[in-house]
């Protein structure tokens, strides 16, 4: 089982300059937080991390796919993604903890960033607008069909002046 505290780097024992960080992503990362959308996917992940004597700088690389319904025949498909995101790491004892946009502020005594959360952030945040099987031969015809039935199965509007030389008739 995955934990939370897999997806941290000691930060305190490095030197300064980059370091280069990789973690593989599977579908037991998804099982970390409580969200129905994603729950399946195979992602790499790639951090820089640049260490300077006052703060870290760190940029995310993450490519690969994830599993995902489809918006037209709302059958699962394979959505590759990709992304790069930027962090920057502060360290202070006068505020507390906090993270403000791209900014992370954390005690001066903390040795190790975690950083689970931001990388399922950035995960949807690489997710596409439209989420559709990129070939519409790939979606699953027989539940568009029957899409396509129910639109039919809509009430028609009747046309007031037919409604009017109805009443006539009577
Ligand atoms: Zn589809």
């Amino acid at each position: 089982m995955v934990k939370l505290t897999d997806f941290q780097i000691a930060f305190s024992g490095l030197k300064l300059g980059n370091h280069l960080f990789d973690f593989q992503i599977e579908d037991t990362f998804f099982q970390l937080f409580d969200y129905a959308e994603l729950n399946s996917g195979q992602i790499n992940t790639i951090i820089l991390l640049q260490k300077k004597s006052n703060m870290l700088e760190l940029e995310f690389q993450i490519k690969g796919s994830v599993t995902l319904a489809c918006d037209t025949c709302t059958e699962d498909y394979i959505q590759s993604i990709e992304g790069n995101y930027k962090q920057i790491v502060k360290f202070s004892d006068l505020v507390e903890p906090e993270e403000i946009d791209e900014i992370i502020i954390l005690p001066t005594k903390e040795h190790k960033l975690e950083f689970a959360h931001q990388l399922y952030e950035y995960i949807h945040l690489s997710l596409p607008i439209r989420r559709i099987h990129a070939d519409k031969a790939d979606c699953n015809q027989e539940m568009l069909e029957k899409i396509e039935e129910l639109a039919y199965q809509e009430p028609e509007v009747v046309d007031p002046r037919w409604s009017a030389l109805q009443n006539l008739k009577k």
